[in-house]
């Protein structure tokens, strides 16, 4: 199999087999690179995160399509500027002279078809790293396409439950294609510090915690506990979850994670082998989202923000 075929279409776990050349699948993007914010983003987590902010670049469309997804004007919206490969390589090196201390994708899987064609023809460039920051619902091939291209893999484990990442995502084989992703991306990229203080390549595995899922959570770790060393990633347990979108009319997602809920998973993870990394009560709220751009409102190239 061609893994990364856009034509039928098989980047993801979806396996939509349309032709993108002239048609959307479930992700709502057709052929192309289509870029919604693109900016120094100074809010990820420490070891990836110096003062001078990550170099980050929010693609349009996502092929998993959360219930409350944060971004969802852009994830499931028609927001964004097509650029071609040459493009995005020139928005790399432009957040590179701005300080930035590494290219963050986010939400890139759909797009890898053509975000790889940007990587070669930054390779000889680009001196920060490449991080790829994925749902983590990825195919184990197209993983293993991005070696040598990525550095860092900073990617979501979210749902351990088939019924609950049915519910929440329409994907019940959520676990079973991250966590086969994940045994990749360690396989990739032992964790190296650089001299700055920050990952120069490694895994981060973060994990949102959803209200009434601690039991979720719980097996997640578990899981990592008994499949892993301890020093094959770091664990970023994320306390953001903020009702929006459809999860407003689906409870128990329509209220925020109570201070049981998530005194409990940090204890959890507190309890595990694993290094981590636990985000404050303060980093919650729609006001962390960036302002996106569209392709109406004007370029993304002159206009790489600071936030
Ligand atoms: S990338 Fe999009 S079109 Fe392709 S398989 Fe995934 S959801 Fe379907």
């Amino acid at each position: 199999m061609n893994v990364l075929s856009h034509n039928p279409c098989n980047l993801c776990p979806r396996n939509c087999g349309v032709n993108r050349e002239d048609r959307e699948g479930y992700c709502h993007t057709k052929r192309g690179i289509f870029v919604s914010y693109a900016g120094l983003h100074h809010y990820e987590e420490p070891m990836i995160c110096a003062p001078s902010g990550s170099g980050t670049i929010f693609f349009s469309g996502c092929s998993l399509r959360c219930l409350a997804c944060q971004n969802h004007s852009v994830s499931q919206g028609a927001a964004g500027e097509e650029l071609s490969p040459a493009a995005l390589c020139d928005l790399f090196l432009r957040l590179q002279e701005m300080g930035a201390c590494n290219i963050n994708l986010v939400t890139p899987t759909h797009q890898t078809y053509w975000i790889l064609n940007a990587l070669k023809l930054s390779r000889d460039k680009l001196h920060i790293p490449i991080i790829w920051n994925t749902s983590g619902y990825e195919h184990a091939d197209t993983i293993r396409a991005l070696r040598g291209y990525v550095d860092i893999y900073l990617t979501d484990i979210k749902f351990f439950s088939p019924a609950l990442s049915f519910l929440y995502a329409s994907a019940s084989d959520y676990f079973e294609k991250a966590s086969k992703a994940l045994e990749i991306m360690v396989s990739q990229c032992p964790v190296v510090w650089g001299d700055n203080g920050l990952i120069k390549t490694g895994v981060i595995v973060r994990h949102l915690m959803l209200p009434g899922q601690n039991e979720d959570t719980l097996q997640i770790l578990t899981h990592l506990e008994s499949h892993f060393s301890p020093g094959d990633f770091y664990i970023s347990l994320m306390r953001q979850y903020t009702p929006c979108h459809k999860a407003l009319s689906h409870p128990p997602f329509h209220r925020s994670l109570t201070e049981l809920e998530y005194k409990k998973a940090v204890k959890w993870l507190e309890n595990s082998s694993f290094n981590g990394y636990v985000q404050e009560k303060n980093a919650v709220g729609m006001e962390y989202v960036p302002a996106f751009t569209s392709s109406e409102n004007g370029s993304i190239l002159p206009q790489v923000l600071d936030r």
